[in-house]
């Protein structure tokens, strides 16, 4: 079977940067089990993945168009250190939750200095090409439930 909308692929994968670090792998877990065709992996990669089969090994590059996004400087603020009220340590790295207008982000340290933390609510991988190695382990029809839930159920999937 190959994999295309209704269907549900598992596989495995190995992510690097440009600079060839690995920044995420299934190696060693259970493959990433997704319903195709509606949006569950990013853009890029659910395209290469379209007509494969159980077995097909491949490498495909991702822009971040297709990938996490180009950075959005709206998402780079510049706030005084007294605003993080109750945490003893500030690192470049950290992350925390950050109530915008538009409901709470997920925003990292980028810099600090000065007595002044940039913090930035860009996805990390965003302005990144992401470089995956694709092993597709299993391609199955999907049931009416998971098309309707427009997520797996099962292994690798919900659970309810
Ligand atoms: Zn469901």
């Amino acid at each position: 079977m190959q994999i295309a909308e209704r269907t549900v692929a598992s596989f495995h994968y190995t992510l690097t940067n440009d600079a060839g670090t690995v920044i995420d792998s299934s190696s060693g877990t259970d493959p990433l089990t997704y319903l195709h065709g509606v949006g569950n992996i990013v853009p890029g990669l659910e395209k290469a993945m379209e007509g494969r089969a159980a077995g097909d090994k491949f490498d495909v590059k991702v822009s971040p168009e297709e990938g996490y996004g180009t950075p959005n400087e709206m998402l780079i603020q510049v706030v005084p250190r007294e605003a993080f009220q109750g945490v003893d340590d500030i690192e470049v790295g950290m992350q925390f939750q950050a109530q915008t207008p538009q409901g709470a982000i997920s925003v990292s340290v980028a810099k600090i200095e000065d007595g002044m933390v940039t913090v930035d609510g860009n996805h990390p991988l965003a302005g990144q090409n992401l470089n995956f190695a694709i092993e597709v382990v299993d391609v199955r029809a999907a049931s009416e439930e998971e098309v309707t839930h427009g997520h797996v159920h099962g292994a690798g999937g919900h659970n309810h």
